[in-house]
């Protein structure tokens, strides 16, 4: 048992690897890259999820270019360690026995960092609670998050790491760790008072609109805790919010350090939450995970010590241009092979051509359909260009699968016009190959709903150039010359596409369109890393550094 670690790091969702299904998106993956980068630079680190059997799920198209939603098991009892550790809670009356699995991630030096899964299917405990570790975001939410938050604390003490110098939580759906610390503290050295829990918490907010911030019910709280003694301070409402608790509120009041995930996700956190000290560290993608095989080759071969420090790669400038070249096109040439055989539009995709991909969970403010503004210049610029979608609609999300629908239906109908295929199953896997193949990243959220983005940083890395609104990462990316492509309007994509981007990567030499990459990968992927990003959670969150 470790005994040494000193920051455990609470998310409801984790996404390490393919196999391990416990994630749905960028939340989850930010949260597995930042366990990465922890380990690269052996920080003394645990993380503390649920273990999901079913995943999230597996999407598959139907006939009717419809959303499926699919049990995804994972093969759990193979890939973790079961600790043959148990803590417990009681939620409505019932005490649930919850199981700890661990999986040890190794960082490029050797320093492991261990990832704990709690898991309630336990003989003993009814099949409602079962169920709280079947499916993520799906089901009994104020259980869960019960579970993560109160079981999470438990188990760590159980695990032996007690006493820890930073409780962080990775988004407010663990917030219930508070309460569960200030009644720990309270009751083991008899003084009840917010500081001590202040004192050891950092919160990290992810979602820039007031709609994504958990809140519940007090009725269902005190009806969930109910068998649980002292969980509920008499000040509740003050800390968590008058008319309903609101996750975020109550994380806000009890942490030392609260940031956002950008810089304008902080403007527009601090407008949300007035009088909060909110500052900001921008995410980051953990680079040797999201460098293709062949980009990591060329690194290896001209960039000294780029795998333990991606700040390293500024050095990119000094490749040859016609390298760098050469490594993107043996991706994309991957990509275009493998989407051909797995395709579901009827459209035949050319390695030649200028391909954009867009892949994100389809909701309405990420407005996948802009590029269908206008048929006509989209079947004008046809035959130059060619687009790959892919994306998962949340299983209540109505109108996001409404738009996936109709996005596959309008690949189908303009198939002879121009080239756009749509892949099932956006997963880790698939983000590989799409985010390494493509030459052009599009990403059009409608600001301020894009906390940071973390897709157009992977591509970065890989040479591929976002072609963005301006909101969450992408300001500042453009800013430091990152590479890529501002959007502000339909006007501005269609008018940029036509007459720069299109002429720029069909010119005879490709110097400028190479230039780019390099920008990209040298000034973008340089700083939105994880190994960046995690410096800054040491000396400013952690106080480590
Ligand atoms: C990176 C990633 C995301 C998040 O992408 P955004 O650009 O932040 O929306 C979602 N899903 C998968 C599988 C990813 O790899």
């Amino acid at each position: 048992m470790n005994k040494d670690i000193n920051v455990a790091y609470f998310s409801a969702e984790v996404g390490i690897n393919e196999s391990i299904k416990t994630y749905s998106g960028g939340l989850g993956i930010l949260a597995g890259d930042t366990i990465k980068a922890m380990a690269d630079l052996e920080v003394p680190f645990c993380a503390m999820t649920l273990l999901y059997k079913y995943g999230f799920f597996k999407q598959e198209i139907n006939d009717e270019d419809r959303q499926q939603e699919l049990n995804d098991p994972w093969d759990y009892e193979s890939i973790l360690e079961d600790t043959g550790l148990e803590t417990s809670l009681t939620i409505r009356n019932t005490k649930i026995i919850v199981k700890i699995w661990k999986y040890e991630y190794t960082g490029e030096t050797g320093h492991k960092v261990p990832i704990y899964f709690l898991d309630t299917h336990h003989k003993e405990n009814p099949d409602w609670a079962k169920e709280l570790t079947e499916h993520l975001y799906v089901g009994d939410r104020i259980a869960q998050e019960l579970l993560l938050g109160v079981g999470g604390y438990r188990a760590l003490e159980v695990l032996g790491h007690t006493d820890l110098g930073t409780y962080h939580m990775n988004e407010g759906h663990s917030a219930f760790l508070t309460l569960e610390m200030y009644k720990d503290l309270g009751e083991k050295t008899g003084v009840w008072e917010n500081q001590q829990v202040i004192d050891k918490c950092v919160f990290t907010t992810h979602t820039p609109i007031p709609a994504g911030h958990d809140k519940f019910e007090y009725s269902d709280f005190y009806n969930a805790i109910e068998g649980e003694d002292n969980l509920a301070p008499w000040h509740l409402k003050e800390l968590a919010g008058e008319d309903k608790l609101n996750m975020t509120k109550l994380a806000l009041s009890l942490t030392r350090y609260t940031n956002a995930v950008s810089r304008k996700h902080a403007q527009v956190s601090r407008e949300m939450f007035p009088g909060r000290d909110i500052d900001y560290i921008t995410n980051g993608i953990h680079t040797t995970t999201w460098t293709c095989s062949y980009m990591k080759a060329l690194y290896d071969n001209y960039i000294l010590g780029w795998r333990e420090d991606s700040t390293k790669l500024r050095d990119v400038f000094k490749i040859p241009n016609s390298e760098i070249f050469k490594a993107h096109n043996q991706a994309k040439e991957d990509l275009i092979n493998h989407v051909n055989s797995v395709n579901i539009t009827g459209a035949k995709l050319d390695s030649k051509v200028l391909t954009i991909g867009f892949a994100r969970r389809f909701i309405q403010y990420k407005d996948a359909e802009m590029i269908f503004s206008n048929l006509d210049d989209l079947k004008r610029v046809g035959k130059k260009v060619q687009f790959i979608f892919a994306g998962k609609a949340h299983k209540h999300d109505g109108l996001g699968k409404e738009i996936m629908k109709r996005i596959i239906d309008r690949a189908k109908d303009l198939k002879d016009d121009i080239s756009i295929a749509f892949i099932e199953n956006y997963n880790i896997a698939v983000a590989k190959k799409l985010i390494s193949g493509c030459d052009l990243w599009l990403n059009t959220p409608i600001p301020p709903n894009e906390a940071s983005g973390t897709s157009g940083m992977k591509g970065a890395v890989n040479g591929c150039s976002h072609f963005s609104r301006l909101d969450g990462w992408a300001i500042e990316s453009y800013e430091m010359n990152g590479g890529g492509f501002p959007i502000s309007e339909y006007a501005d994509f269609i008018a940029t596409l036509e007459y720069k981007i299109i002429p720029m990567f069909n010119s005879e030499n490709k110097t400028s369109w190479i230039e780019q990459m390099k920008s990209s990968i040298g000034n973008s992927g340089s700083y939105f890393n994880t190994h960046r990003m995690a410096k800054e959670y040491l000396e400013k969150a952690y106080k480590l550094k």
